[in-house]
């Protein structure tokens, strides 16, 4: 017997048959004699719908009341699911983040969890009641509706199972579990047994969506043990087989027997490149420039510059997310005084493809057969960082899924096993 958490995204419970067929998930861990916290995301579609109506009435719009309004999506399917068991014969009710409660910082938008009173689910789950959590939201310190940024529900229920020291999270989603790329991009891609979270960390944060970035560092710190797996599996068909979890394992590095170089591509198309032209060859200037970006809050990724040719004005080039890049730019003519330069070059159309691999650490090479495999397809490359586990080329968007499956096979992805 044992303490589970049960997450499902969007597209899982995105009807109410599909609502049907997570009742029954629950119901075969329930008959299982687990104990279970499940958390939902908002139907499909909902979230995005939610946040173009707060979009039209204004760009700039106050994000306390962006919350109150992009967090009802998941007050809706935890209602709709918590019926669905109770119909069933389980004894269900759903919470939202603010009566557990699901404490966060103030960061309305994009808020992170600061902690989580578990008790009351422990006492309610233990007693047999299946706890209905709603994902992405909880309380900021002002007393007012907070929400995790997009994705956030894998963050939720990561939180929530490290809260109630559960056994294992189980997250649910449209795909059976973490492949060596996106599977709707790649044919070819393969599941992966077990991913290290380590190289989660980074997939995730280099695009691969299928689980909030925060989620992975979570389960990283706490030790949960998190399982990507499919909704669309049959509960029947699993329960038959002895109720197995099956799926991608997410866990250390050393429990993983057999470890391949690299283990996955990722990509990114929330980027945009900016070069700032004839900036002055001394010490302050990236100060000068970064310094700015920073305090407007604006992430700066990729870097580029080079040593100057005349030894008095070089270029440099950087990367922003691509919702960022209007207001990058304005920052940078703000203080066209103080970084002095001669002009500033942007591009929208792009897109950062990512290698990623624990095994690099130890192997020399990886980079230049990335760089020989792009370059056979006749890619650019507009810019290069590297990390002890991975190697990320910004290119044009135009190239994207044909870089994506160059990387696939020149590492042989399609072919490789690991356990
Ligand atoms: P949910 O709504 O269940 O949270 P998401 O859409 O957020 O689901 O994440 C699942 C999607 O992530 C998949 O449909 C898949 O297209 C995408 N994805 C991107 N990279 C990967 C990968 N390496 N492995 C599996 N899925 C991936
Ligand atoms: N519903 C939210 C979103 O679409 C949270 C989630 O699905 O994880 O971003
Ligand atoms: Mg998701």
């Amino acid at each position: 017997m044992a303490r589970l958490v049960m997450k499902f995204g969007g597209t899982s419970v995105g009807d109410l048959d599909r609502i049907r067929n997570v009742a029954r998930h629950v119901k075969r861990e329930v008959d299982a004699g687990h104990k279970v916290a499940v958390v939902v995301s908002a139907m499909a579609g909902e979230t995005n719908k939610l946040v173009d109506y707060c979009r039209a009435i204004s760009p700039l719009h106050d994000a306390r009341e962006y919350d109150a309004v992009v967090a009802t999506g998941e007050q809706v399917s935890t209602g709709l699911l918590a019926l669905t068991l109770q119909s069933m014969g389980i004894d269900a009710r759903s919470w939202q983040g603010w009566q557990i409660p699901i404490r966060t910082d103030g960061a309305h938008g994009a808020a992170r969890i600061t902690g989580i009173e578990g008790d009351r689910l422990i006492e309610r789950i233990e007693g047999g009641q299946v706890a209905v959590v709603a994902g992405f939201q909880g309380i900021a310190p002002d007393g007012r509706i907070s929400t995790l940024g997009r994705g956030g529900s894998d963050t939720s229920a990561v939180a929530i199972a490290a809260a109630i020291h559960a056994d294992r999270c189980d997250i649910y989603t449209d795909v059976d579990g973490v492949y060596t790329t996106d599977p709707r991009i790649v044919s070819a891609a393969r599941r992966l047994p077990r991913v290290s979270y380590e190289e989660m960390l980074e997939m995730a944060s280099l695009g691969a969506k299928v689980l909030q970035v925060r989620s992975v560092e979570l389960a990283m710190i706490h030790g949960v043990r998190t399982f990507v797996r499919s909704s669309f599996d049959d509960p029947e068909a699993i329960r038959a087989a002895g109720n197995q979890p099956v799926g991608t394992l997410i866990c250390d590095e050393d429990e993983i027997v057999e470890q391949q170089i690299v283990t996955g591509i990722a990509y990114s198309k929330d980027e945009a490149q900016i070069s700032i032209r004839r900036v002055a060859d001394r010490p302050g200037v990236a100060a000068s420039v970064f310094g700015p970006m920073a305090q407007a809050n604006i992430n700066v990724d990729m870097i580029v510059q080079n040593i100057s040719p005349d030894g008095s004005t070089t270029d440099i080039t950087f990367t922003v997310p691509q919702t960022e890049y209007d207001r990058a730019i304005s920052v940078l003519e703000d203080n066209r005084d103080v970084i002095g330069y001669s002009s500033i070059e942007g591009a929208q159309d792009v897109v950062k493809v990512s290698v990623i691999g624990v095994g690099m650490r130890s192997h020399a090479g990886v980079a230049a057969a990335a760089f020989r495999a792009l370059s056979d397809k006749g890619i650019n490359i507009r810019a290069i960082t590297t990390s002890e586990i991975k190697v990320s080329v910004l290119i044009d968007a135009a190239y994207a899924e044909l870089a994506v499956r160059a990387l696939h096979s020149v590492y042989e992805l399609d072919k490789a096993t690991s356990a």
